[in-house]
């Protein structure tokens, strides 16, 4: 992008259904909420338009208000007002009930109940007065805010907006998203590696001149090992192998695994094709039968993949009760101990358009073990292998990382990690103070966005 010197600000207006950490179900939540804080922090402004879902976490609201309600789609609106880590967001309460459903996905028809939501947000918009210079979409969820607009908001007075959408995940809604690329001013997706993975599809390919890739940051205060309240003792890199010390103990003893000094396997994800869940099962395996330890946080979607974990949690909780401890469930501050108190987070995703947990992992000096597909390509440098790939980006080396889709793979990185935990420490103590201090931040990214919500505006 071109440069960007002594340009106004802008009011840039997110219509998204997540956001951390009131209705987050994965990564978009989390970048939602992290992008809009970076950018505010380079002094623009940013509202962010959610549902009003009955599930949200109210206790993360700040100044919950009603402000107005208006009539649309045959229904009244209620909108509220609040603050959400600092950021404004407006949540709209249609009275037809499409968002008393107890939860954000899977409840219901929600294409219907999305669509409604992106109509209804642009409606809002417009009946208030609000023309943001930038309205910024989110994957299918939200896609229908770039052909609204651009069939018809554009043309109501809403003249100087543009629409850039950002696919966080192309396997979620295809033709939704198609749609989109074409409507939308700009279009990102988030990570370099993956903006390549996907330029031949059908989707995406027409539109290659306005579609960028841009890496997902992570929010350093939201992320922070100095001040954590779910952690026993806060850490820098100064201090990184007490801090993670501690936090391993206590993650030990929260999970009844034996309180002795053993390597430490860390997985966070949700349960899904897309993570490589044979792989995690193998790592898991090769992970006991190197005398390591695995903590595995996740949950399945899909029932008969939450069975099959289930029954494996079973297997590993009587055979290994002291070694290995599946948790099946959604569990925040548990995954705050685990990035802190594990040695090496492994995401061996069969696709990753840009994973958040190798970089969140890196934040607390825990090595990331991943697959060298999409954003974990762009952020995860093999210590044997990727020395110049790094030092051309200005990094070190700071994790261990696989081609394969196999066990051969997985056991390459794992096995390289857990020698170097027991042959090297010095080395691997070295190798978690300096991930911890790379930037993973929205630092960077955030003037990419910034460049390009300007270019849309050309
Ligand atoms: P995706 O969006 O594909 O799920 P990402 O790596 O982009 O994957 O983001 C995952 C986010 O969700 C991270 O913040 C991670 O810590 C969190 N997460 C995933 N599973 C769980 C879980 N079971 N409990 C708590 N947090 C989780």
């Amino acid at each position: 992008f071109g440069g960007v010197a002594k340009e106004p600000p802008m009011h840039i207006v997110h219509v998204a259904v997540e956001m951390a950490p009131i209705a987050k179900v994965g990564g978009l939540g989390d970048v939602v909420t992290s992008l809009s804080r970076a950018v505010v922090d380079l002094g623009h402004n940013v509202d962010i338009i959610l549902p009003k879902y009955d599930c949200l976490n109210l206790n993360n609201v700040k100044n919950l208000q009603f402000h107005r309600s208006y009539s649309w789609g045959g229904t009244e609106i209620k909108v509220w007002t609040g603050k959400v880590e600092g950021l404004s967001v407006y949540f709209l309460e249609p009275q037809n009930g499409l968002f008393w459903k107890g939860c954000i996905y899977g409840c219901g028809n929600d294409g219907e109940r999305f669509g409604f939501f992106c109509h209804a947000a642009l409606e809002f918009l417009l009946q208030s007065g609000v023309h943001p210079d930038i309205l910024h979409c989110h994957d299918w969820s939200s896609a229908p805010v770039a052909w609204l607009f651009k069939d018809h908001y554009m043309h109501y007075g809403l003249s100087k907006t543009r629409v850039v959408f950002t696919i966080h995940n192309l396997e979620f809604g295809g033709h939704l998203i198609g749609k989109a690329m074409q409507f939308s001013d700009k279009a990102t997706t988030v990570s370099h590696t993956y903006s390549k993975e996907v330029s031949e599809n059908s989707t995406i390919s027409p539109h290659l001149h306005k579609f960028h890739g841009i890496v997902n940051g992570i929010d350093p205060d939201i992320w922070d090992p100095y001040n954590d309240k779910f952690i026993p003792v806060c850490y820098t890199s100064e201090d990184v192998v007490e801090g993670k010390r501690a936090a391993k103990e206590a993650l030990q003893r929260r999970l009844g695994l034996n309180l002795s000094d053993k390597p430490l396997v860390g997985i966070i994800t949700r349960l899904t094709f897309q993570k490589g869940i044979h792989l995690i099962k193998h790592a898991i395996w090769r992970t006991l039968d190197r005398g390591g330890q695995v903590v595995l946080l996740g949950s399945a979607p899909d029932p008969r993949i939450q069975n099959d974990f289930v029954d494996m949690a079973n297997h590993l909780h009587n055979a290994h009760a002291k070694s290995a401890r599946l948790c099946l469930a959604y569990d925040e501050p548990l995954s705050h101990l685990i990035y802190a108190g594990a040695d090496f987070i492994l995401v061996p995703s069969i696709f990753e358009p840009c994973g958040l947990t190798q970089l969140i992992a890196m934040r607390y000096g825990s090595i990331p073990v991943v697959r060298k597909t999409g954003g974990l390509y762009d952020t995860v440098f093999d210590v044997d292998r990727d020395k110049e790939r790094a030092q051309a980006v200005g990094l070190e080396p700071n994790g261990f990382s696989f081609d394969g889709a196999d066990s051969a793979g997985v056991d390459y990185a794992l096995n390289r990690a857990i020698t170097a935990w027991y042959d090297n420490r010095d080395w691997f103590n070295s190798l978690c103070k300096q991930v911890m201090e790379q930037d993973w931040s929205w630092n960077r990214p955030a003037l990419d966005y910034i460049e390009l919500y300007y270019s849309a505006r050309k």
